[in-house]
Formats: C-alpha cells, sequence, structure tokens
C-alpha cells in the first residue's frame, strides 16, 4: 500500500487522503447495513496504536470519537467472517460496557479487510441491538462487499503515492498540505513549503542512463526523509521536482533545514558510478501563512524562490523575500 502510511480519519472525514470524500465508502456500509437488515454497518481501521477504530458508516454516531468495538479485534486476527449471533450469551463479550451496558449490543458480523499483499486495514461490520443467526448468502454478500471496500481504498492509495519512490504524489501531497493548512490554521501555527528542483538532471541520464536516474531519485527522497521528522511531507511534484511540507517551524528553523537538504543531497553518489553520479539541487522555501494565503498561493511563491535559485547559478537555497 505505499510507504506513506495510509491515513484514515473517523466519522464523515475522509477514509483515505482529506480531500477525497467519503461516497464509495458511505454506499458500500448503507448497502451492507440493508443486506444485513441491521441498525449498523460501519468500517473501522487500525490506527497507530493497533485497535481497528469506527470510522464511517450508518449509526457510528452512537459511539464516540475514536472508539473500538471488542469484537472487531478479533475479527481482524480471524482469516474468515466473524459472527457473534448473541454478545450477551458470549462469555468474551459479555461484560463489555457496549455490551452489558450503553447501546447494548448483541449482534455482530464483521469480515477483515485485507488487501492482497497481506495487510490488515480494519473490519467491515456490521451491528445490531437483537441477536440473529445470518445466512450463508449474507455472509458472502459482506465478504464480497469488504473485498470492494479494499479495492476502493487500494485505487486510492495508489493515485496518492508516487510508485518510484514512495513520496506522495502531486495530488496527495497537495492534499495533505491543504489538511495540514486548515489545521494549522486552527492552531495558529505556520507551515513551511520548501520546493526542490535537481539541477542538469538531464545530464545524469544522459550520461549514466534512465535507470540510474531514477535511482538518484529514489535516494534524493530517502536522504530528504532521513533528515525529517515523521510528521514532515514529502511530495513528488513532477519529473525531478520535490516540495516538502514541514508544520509547525519557525521560518528560520526551516532556512537551515533547507540547507540541510541541499547538502545532504549533494552528497549523494550512485555506487555504481564511482564519484561521477553527483547531483545538486536548487530549493526555494516560502512560508504558508495559513489564514492569510491558499496553499497554491505558497507553492507558487515557493516555485518563484527557486527559480530564483537556478538564475543564481544552482546548488543553493532562496527565501521567499517575505521570510527574510
Ligand atoms: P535544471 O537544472 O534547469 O532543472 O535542468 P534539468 O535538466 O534538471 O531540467 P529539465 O527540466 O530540462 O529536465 C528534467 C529531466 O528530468 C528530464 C527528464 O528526463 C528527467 N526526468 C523526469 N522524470 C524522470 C524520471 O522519472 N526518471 C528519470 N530517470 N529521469 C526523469
Ligand atoms: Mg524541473
Ligand atoms: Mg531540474
Amino acid at each position: 500500500m505505499g510507504k506513506e502510511s495510509l491515513d484514515f480519519a473517523r466519522s464523515s472525514a475522509p477514509l483515505v487522503g482529506e480531500a477525497t470524500d467519503n461516497t464509495a465508502f458511505d454506499r458500500i456500509t448503507r448497502l451492507a447495513s440493508t443486506v444485513m437488515q441491521t441498525k449498523m454497518a460501519m468500517i473501522s481501521l487500525i490506527q497507530d496504536s493497533g485497535a481497528p477504530q469506527l470510522a464511517s458508516g450508518p449509526g457510528i454516531e452512537a459511539f464516540d470519537a475514536g472508539q473500538s468495538l471488542p469484537f472487531c479485534q478479533y475479527a481482524v486476527a480471524s482469516d474468515a467472517p466473524m459472527v457473534v449471533s448473541d454478545a450477551q450469551a458470549d462469555p468474551r463479550f459479555d461484560h463489555d460496557p457496549l455490551v452489558a451496558g450503553g447501546p447494548r449490543l448483541r449482534f455482530y458480523l464483521g469480515v477483515p479487510l485485507r488487501t492482497r499483499d497481506g495487510a490488515t486495514l480494519g473490519t467491515l461490520c456490521t451491528v445490531d441491538t437483537s441477536p440473529r443467526t445470518p445466512s450463508a448468502d449474507q455472509i458472502q454478500m459482506l465478504a464480497d462487499l469488504a473485498r470492494m471496500v479494499v479495492n476502493e481504498m487500494e485505487l486510492r492509495q495508489m493515485s496518492l503515492t508516487d510508485n518510484l519512490t514512495g513520496a506522495l504524489t502531486k495530488r496527495g501531497f497537495e492534499q495533505r498540505v491543504e489538511a495540514e493548512r486548515i489545521r494549522c490554521q486552527r492552531a495558529g501555527f505556520a507551515l513551511t513549503l520548501v520546493a526542490i528542483d535537481l539541477d542538469h538532471f538531464k545530464n545524469v541520464n544522459d550520461r549514466f542512463g534512465h535507470a540510474a536516474g531514477d535511482s538518484l531519485l529514489r535516494a534524493v527522497v530517502d536522504v530528504c526523509r532521513d533528515s525529517l521528522r515523521g510528521c514532515d511531507i514529502i511530495g513528488r511534484t513532477g519529473g525531478e521536482e520535490f516540495v516538502v511540507m514541514l508544520p509547525e517551524m519557525p521560518g528560520s528553523v526551516a532556512a537551515k533545514v533547507a540547507e540541510r537538504l541541499r547538502i545532504a543531497i549533494s552528497e549523494l553518489r550512485l555506487p555504481a558510478s564511482g564519484d561521477a553520479a553527483q547531483i545538486t539541487a536548487s530549493i526555494g522555501v516560502a512560508m504558508l501563512s495559513p489564514g492569510a494565503q491558499t496553499t497554491q498561493q505558497a507553492l507558487l511563491r515557493a516555485d518563484i524562490a527557486l527559480y530564483a535559485a537556478k538564475a543564481r547559478g544552482r546548488n543553493r537555497v532562496v527565501l521567499d523575500p517575505a521570510m527574510l
């Protein structure tokens, strides 16, 4: 599913990619609740904590934000759909607060959401307050709907992650910047954008071949990742062009980070070429003041600074004048 971790959020927030909508997932969960004739049908997603938390679907309002169902833990560990016909008669669940009290859940059918390469993302589950035994056809239908959920997630992830380098695609990056802009605006933080364009990259391809160029592009992303914090985001916005987003970082620190990236890139060597395949980068840096600017305006300012770096001789960092 790509190197970027899946960034799923709960409830009305999109399941994959902040600016995409959940229409496809909402349709599937609605269909699941109709097929199963249950009040609730939801998608749960495994978070960093390891617990599958409820993410979207009809009936989710009955639960707290980020809540986990006790059943989903079992369902994600299972190879097959998991049926709990009556949770109140099941010693694994009868003392759970959601079963003994609260919504008094009784019925659960959950199917693990598993990708082709075996990763488990969460569950598609149907839940109700009255006990029942689903038919084999109903279980098969829920399993088919779960496959559709995984397909949709994989397709979205592919459109957001660059195959070659594992960085976000232009689309994925712009979505993340926009989401961060909104978050930073609420919190009163600034964001910095660092636009990077490799210098004379065409010459690298011409001298060492396209495959060597590809290796260098991957190495650039790896070396940037090594120099950045976990919360920083890297997007491949063009062939040999990248933008890094640095949230909640003062401009003076961001300028130092950009310089560190420039040096790290200039120290990269392609193993097969001895010291011959060396690259440098021109870098433009601009602040995004979340309340005052759009993402596109800030990206443009970073790009203008980048072109100034090219014009001044390449292999250098230029700051947007507003940062000086
Ligand atoms: P400048 O310093 O002005 O940026 O020069 P440049 O040669 O880097 O710029 P130009 O835009 O002329 O060429 C970009 C080159 O990047 C041309 C293209 O072959 C190469 N490139 C773009 N995408 C890829 C890719 O995915 N793999 C490889 N190997 N090369 C790529
Ligand atoms: Mg370029
Ligand atoms: Mg270039």
